[in-house]
């Protein structure tokens, strides 16, 4: 049987690093990735119109100057095919591929604790044996398949957004149904609805979603970044999401109307998703959230011509409590002909009948639905897995009330595992790839930590993980973002705990905090 020092699980972003990083620092490693390629997350989702809604310059690597001076983006947010093809470049650039088994889903680890070792074992009945194990499986990776009715009568074809086929799809002549209106939706509709010959929405929350203003990076932007690239990446990391963009003011209700108004639409024409840091305030006093809750519902009334498509596109919840979208054209598309926007809100989705969808008494006819019903986030792909620690602890059973972690990174009863973002980490409230690198960083500081002192084993303590799951809960309590349900409470998966799992505090105070728990000599950790 292989053993290695550090199995890594998953080839996107967070695996790939780890695999590098580990490497760099005189562990052997291997990766277990279940597509046929790197990618993670930019492998699987392929659907019309996926590109990242932070900045091509930001979201990229920073751990190697070389690497981000070389590689060129052309747009201001890039496409999924552009972000692919850099995560090819970069498993070509550092040798990665030789040391990941690719089309190889795991379906088991188990912590053997009579020599301290964990065993790995994917579905084909290949087995490794390891020190140490990283999650890295992503916390967007597992898709959530509503369990509709009837579905398996359905003569049409049925796709999710992320789980798109490698080949693409072409609509043309097709009525097309989409269920969901998340970013996934919001970013596919535009062009779905270019194609297909009809195209119906089913729309259960209306989401909110600001302009992307994507464009060419003009001759000279990229390079003018890169003049300052670490200047620019040691500053972003002084802001809660890792993004330099500084708000207009401390408070939407610290302004005069007028002022907030002015805010607001010099905002809107080109921030994207960063318009929630219009104000500092937004997300957290309900006064300050309505006022941009209001200038959104009153931008879709003055795009959508349709006074009643445009009431339901409104939406209800306070502004950033599910993940604010960010769209070329979404709210312009209800304007075509062939669209139809049907509101599930009410009266849900009855069932999916052979030729379509039904809601209350009327069946809307497709050839093809498309799910873009999200993911089980954050814990699902652990969960999925058969995680078995010490004295028998499997990990799911652990978190079927609710997840459990410290710091995201380590979870009591699972020595010697680490996960990569997640639950209580960041994650994706922040740039997710500058999340991901300080966690592989501060897992290889622990991992030479262990190996200069003679340690072989580190676990997190049960009362440092509760301390930790209390103060996340309080900082979450504390937004806006906790105010209706979505994947963030795990609340779009029936069943599952509702616990809001990202930690709301801030990418500049959770890296203070684990950088104090190392320089504490790793306390709320035992090391043995
Ligand atoms: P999502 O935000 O969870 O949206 C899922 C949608 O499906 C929601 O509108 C949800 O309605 C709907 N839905 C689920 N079950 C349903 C049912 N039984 N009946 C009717 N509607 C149902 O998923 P997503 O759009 O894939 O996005 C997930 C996350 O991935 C994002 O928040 C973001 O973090 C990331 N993402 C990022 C980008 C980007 O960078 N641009 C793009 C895509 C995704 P309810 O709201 O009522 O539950």
């Amino acid at each position: 049987m292989t053993e290695v020092d550090v199995v890594i699980v998953g080839a996107g972003f967070g695996g790939l690093y780890a695999l590098h990083k580990m490497r760099q620092c005189g562990f052997t490693a291997h990766v277990y990735e279940a597509g046929d390629d790197v990618g993670g997350t930019w492998y699987w989702n392929r659907y019309p119109g996926c590109r990242c809604d932070i900045e091509s310059i930001h979201y990229s690597y920073q751990f190697d100057n070389d690497l981000q001076q070389e590689w060129v983006w052309t747009e201001r947010y890039a496409t999924q095919p552009e972000i692919l093809k850099y995560i090819q470049h970069v498993a070509e650039r550092f040798d990665l591929r030789k040391d990941i088994t690719f089309n190889a889903r795991v379906k088991a680890a188990t912590w053997q604790e009579n020599d301290a070792r964990w065993l790995v074992e994917t579905e084909a009945g290949e087995k490794v044996r390891a020190k140490f194990c990283i999650m890295a499986t992503g916390p967007l990776s597992v898709p959530n398949m509503p369990k509709f009715k009837g579905l398996e009568n359905f003569t049409g074809e049925t796709f999710h957004t992320g789980l798109w086929p490698q080949e693409g799809l072409d609509f043309t002549g097709k009525r097309v149904g989409v269920i969901g209106t998340g970013s996934s939706a919001i970013q596919s509709i535009p062009l779905i609805a270019q194609q297909a010959s009809h195209l119906t929405v089913f729309q259960r929350t209306a989401n909110y979603t600001i302009p992307a203003a994507n464009r060419p990076l003009k001759p000279g932007e990229l390079e003018a970044v890169k003049a300052q690239y670490p200047k620019l990446r040691a500053l972003g990391k002084n802001y809660p999401t890792t993004i330099p963009v500084d708000p207009s003011g401390p408070s939407a209700l610290a302004v005069s109307d007028e002022d907030r108004e002015r805010v607001y639409e010099e905002w809107w024409k080109d921030k994207g998703l960063m318009f929630q840091a219009a104000f500092a305030d937004l997300l957290f006093v309900d006064e300050a959230n309505d006022t941009v809750s209001d200038f959104i519902r009153n931008k879709i009334h003055s795009i959508v011509e349709d006074p009643s498509i445009a009431a339901t596109l409104a939406p209800k919840n306070p502004f950033g409590c599910k993940r604010m979208c960010v769209d070329t054209d979404y709210y312009k598309t209800f304007n075509r002909s062939n669209v139809t926007l049907v509101d599930v809100s009410d009266a849900p989705i009855d069932r999916i009948v052979p030729s379509g969808v039904l809601v209350g008494d009327t069946t809307h006819d497709v050839d093809a639905i498309i799910f873009a019903t999200g993911y089980d986030a954050m814990t699902g792909a652990m969960a999925k897995m058969h995680i078995r620690g010490r004295d028998g602890l499997v990990l799911r059973d652990k978190w079927c009330k609710a997840p459990s972690s410290y710091l995201g990174i380590a979870v009591n009863g699972f020595p010697n595992l680490f996960t990569i973002n997640g639950p209580g980490s960041p994650s994706a409230l922040v740039n997710m790839v500058t999340g991901i690198e300080h966690h592989v960083d501060w897992i290889s500081d622990c991992l030479k930590h262990l190996r200069e002192t003679g340690s072989s084993t580190i676990e997190a303590e049960k009362p440092a993980e509760d301390i930790w799951v209390e103060h996340s809960r309080e900082v979450g309590n504390a937004s806006l973002r906790s105010a209706c349900d979505s994947w963030y409470l795990g609340a779009n998966v029936p069943g599952k705990p509702r616990v809001f799992m990202p930690y709301l505090g801030g990418f500049p105070a959770y890296a203070e905090k684990c950088a104090t728990i190392v320089r504490n000599g790793y306390n709320g950790f035992s090391i043995s």
